[in-house]
């Protein structure tokens, strides 16, 4: 299944995107973590519009969890993922403009693989981990990597408004073990890797990361990123694909 979420003539709703992506059916319930049923009304995809699949509680990331990222950042993948949060209210939708704060000179694209939680997790345990997950999407995890590095930490580099474009729909039954995650700016590719190349797989970050603090359905995990960060400019489009997921794709804007 593909759940999105969007607005439809001012309200707010979930729905099922056909395979063939043309048409979205409306579900009954006000979120997609129980029951799915279709309430029979049908769209064009082109007559709603898209927003970020979820609204998450809290955005658990992961650093350096790509071997050849860690290198192009002088680091070596760290012998436990390492966790920051990136601020919910960052979160961005699909179509939605990145902000370019005034106080960075230097804001960079982060093609990832999303996580979204669909069942209460606390201490599961790696081969348990997949009956947790609603299901995969693509985010960006924008970074205004001079920030980040002068702060050490990672709070006000990551948690700009509109720096969590998330979407553009949830896939469910999705296999995370090998898929493509790539970066377009412009259309130019510039980030090009596979989760294949993860350090701590997506089972082994829900397991770690659940033994520290409780998951909660909507919540996301930000996977990390493959090589080939870059930074990004006012007029810039940036897309992120992951394959068998789709494409979210935004614009970057003035402050
Ligand atoms: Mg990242």
């Amino acid at each position: 299944m593909k759940i999105a979420r969007y607005e439809d003539k001012g309200r707010v709703r979930y729905g099922l995107v056909d395979p063939e992506g043309g048409n979205v059916r409306e579900i009954a319930a006000a979120d997609p973590f129980g029951r799915v049923e279709a309430t029979g009304v049908v769209r064009r995809i082109e007559e709603v519009r898209l927003l970020a699949p979820v609204v998450p509680g809290k955005i658990v990331a992961v650093g350096l969890n790509y071997r050849d990222h860690a290198r192009e950042m002088g680091k070596m993948i760290p012998e436990e993922p390492l966790l920051f949060l990136k601020a919910p209210s960052a979160l961005n939708d699909p179509g939605g403009e990145i902000v370019y704060p005034s106080q960075s000179q230097r804001v960079d694209y982060e093609a990832e693989l999303a996580v979204v939680i669909g069942r209460k997790a606390k201490n599961v345990e790696e081969r348990n981990a997949a009956a947790h997950i609603l299901g995969y999407t693509c985010i960006n995890d924008v970074t205004a990597r001079d920030l980040q590095v002068k702060d050490v930490q990672y709070t006000r580099a990551k948690g700009f408004d509109t720096f969590a474009p998330l979407g553009p729909w949830i896939v469910t039954g999705f296999d995370p073990t090998e898929a493509s995650v790539r970066c377009l700016v412009n259309g130019e590719v510039r980030q090009d890797g596979n989760t294949r190349e993860m350090g701590a797989s997506v089972y082994r970050l829900v397991e770690f990361i659940s033994s520290v603090m409780t998951l909660f359905p909507g919540d996301v995990i930000a996977t990390g990123t493959p090589p080939g960060v870059g930074s990004l400019h006012v007029g810039d489009v940036v897309t992120i694909e992951v394959g068998g997921i789709g494409a979210l794709t935004n614009r970057v804007v003035a402050p």
